[in-house]
């Protein structure tokens, strides 16, 4: 199978200049690139005044499950990714034992926001090992590319159990059987590790998850498994408590590995530059240390079902994943509600829980989707209570249980966009952090390649266009190891997009109820994206996705 593309801008996705190009495609590669004579028999396509690029490589998502019930892997699949990476922040569905699988769908609901009956009905759960499960998505018919990391929260649970895994630190056997499980599925196929220490992830009634409870002892052993195993690989390290971002760095240097440390987010740690101060910590020492930064800025959706911001809170943590019914009696009940008044209150003078300034909190956050109460949307709930002489975290609950707990409330972060600029901008970082597949019910930031060729570029001009294509492209896929994807030169896989870059760019939200179990999410689509290819199979032609287009692989 012989294809030229023709009459393109080229940007090669080096961070070279664009060129005028044709590219000749034979299979799955890329054969040549420049000026390219008519063959017999090979079909022309016209790209004429559009960019052709690489496709583009999404390094942090969380399609683990989501692969299962939708081939198409989408909304990334529309918005020119052609890889992702799965199995970020230490949580996944595999290795799995079919006695822990309600368990993990439960975890994955708290901390990701997916929801269980989603998940019961969504995955197939015919695998046990991690090699067995990237059988399973091998043969799975894909839209996109899948690559995965082997997540340390579900290795505890594999080898430890879940009393122990969701308790203690491992035990020197179990730290060797960890090991063990790990470097198989690395062999197998993983293109390396993940794990978390955040505060925010809380499994199950409040207790954190299992690589929470892992000892520094613990994650060395993880890095030099990598560095013994893969050593062209990455590990994902989640910011939290037990590691700063300069020990992260020297772990780095001393085991000769690379480390992606997730995230350098303006506003998540602190004032303005707070941010940028972690990034020059890390740098300052050394290792192939890489922080993830998001191109967007974060505005959260969130519903008092399933309150997940606000899990650091004891009363909270409480009635987390307990169902509908026993959070609205919570909720109603003054006795809990003074206690998570006192909490929150204490808790966010003393932390960076709600950026330690819980009042700025309620300043920043409105209803944003809502049955019962149109007339309110938008106005900050510090105002709201206010006029009702109440206390804002009162005022959320009131209106969440008139409204049977629909009501989303949307949360603005302070003003970060210097400060994101700043990050974007900055080739020490790499631009992940977007959570595709994950949080699907109250946010959407998959659409960061049309949303970074329309804002970034095209209106802020904060990055050339080279530059933005570079950095979701080449950058990511020569720092993950996926050494085959990420530029246009010969011999490379012929992973494409071309678009139109004075159209480009992302739809505003709707919220689709495509799931299995009725499941519902936020999507955003693209305009201006009109071709893509993955292992040269043509995915979308002319703006429209290829029905039933399934060239995907597992990148291993
Ligand atoms: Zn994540």
């Amino acid at each position: 199978m012989r294809s030229i593309l023709r009459g393109a801008t080229v940007v090669d996705g080096t961070g070279g200049p664009r060129r005028q190009a044709d590219v000749e495609m034979i299979d799955d590669r890329i054969a040549a690139v420049g000026r390219i004579d008519g063959v017999e028999g090979a079909q022309e396509v016209d790209l004429s005044g559009l960019v052709l690029s690489p496709g583009f490589v999404d390094i942090h998502t969380h399609f683990d499950a989501q692969v299962f019930w939708d081939r198409d892997l989408t909304p990334s699949s529309w918005h020119g990714v052609t890889t992702v990476v799965q199995g970020n922040c230490g949580f996944g569905v595999a290795p799995a034992r079919p006695g822990d699988r309600q368990l993990i769908m439960e975890t994955l609901e708290l901390v990701e926001g997916m929801r269980v009956p989603t998940l019961q009905s969504g995955i197939e759960w015919g695998f046990e090992t991690f090699p067995q499960y990237l059988d399973a998505l091998r043969s799975l018919p894909k839209r996109i590319n899948v690559a995965a990391f082997v997540p340390h929260s579900m290795v505890r649970l594999y080898v430890m159990g879940a009393e122990a895994a969701f308790s203690r630190a491992a035990t020197d056997e179990e730290l060797v059987e960890i090991c063990r499980v790990v470097a198989d599925a690395l062999r197998a196929g993983a293109i390396g590790i993940s794990t978390s220490q955040a505060p925010s992830h809380q499994g199950p009634q409040g207790r954190p998850v299992p690589s929470r409870f892992a000892d520094e002892r613990e994650v060395r052993a993880l890095v030099k498994t990598l560095a013994e195993t893969r050593r062209d690989g990455i590990i994902e390290i989640t910011y939290g408590p037990l590691l700063e971002i300069e020990e992260v760095a020297r772990m780095s240097a001393e085991y000769g590995v690379r480390i992606t440390w997730g995230s350098v987010l303006p506003g998540l740690f602190g004032g303005p530059g707070s941010a940028m101060a972690m990034l020059e910590r890390g740098m300052a020492a050394g290792g192939q240390l890489w922080p993830q930064t998001s191109t967007r800025f974060i505005t959260t959706q969130m519903s008092l079902e399933n309150p997940y911001q606000w899990s650091r809170v004891p009363a909270f943590s409480e009635v987390l994943g307990r169902g509908h019914d026993a959070m609205t009696a919570a909720y109603s009940d003054p006795e809990w509600r003074a206690r998570a008044r006192q909490q929150s209150v204490s808790i966010a003078s003393q932390t960076d829980f709600l950026d330690g300034d819980i009042d700025g909190y309620f300043r920043r956050t409105s209803v944003e989707e809502t049955d019962q109460h149109d007339a309110l949307r938008g106005i900050p709930l510090a105002t709201l209570a206010e006029e009702r002489g109440a206390h804002p975290l009162d005022v959320m609950l009131d209106l969440a249980l008139q409204d049977n707990l629909v009501t989303r409330f949307r949360n603005v972060p302070r003003s970060t966009k210097a400060e994101l600029t700043e990050l974007v901008k900055d080739h020490r970082t790499v631009l992940g952090a977007h959570d595709a597949a994950a949080h699907v019910d109250m946010l959407c930031d998959s659409c960061y390649p049309s949303y970074t060729l329309r804002y970034w570029v095209r209106e802020e001009g904060a990055l050339t266009l080279e530059e933005a294509v570079w950095r979701m492209s080449g950058q990511p896929a020569a720092l993950w190891g996926l050494s085959d994807r990420g530029v246009i030169a010969p011999g490379k896989m012929a992973d494409l997009v071309a678009f139109d870059p004075d159209t480009v760019s992302e739809t505003p939200f709707e919220r689709l109820y495509d799931f299995p179990a009725n499941g519902d999410r936020l999507v955003s689509r693209s305009r201006g994206i009109e071709h893509i290819w993955v292992g040269g199979v043509a995915t979308r032609c002319n703006g429209a996705d290829v029905e039933g287009a399934s060239p995907g692989v597992l990148v291993s």
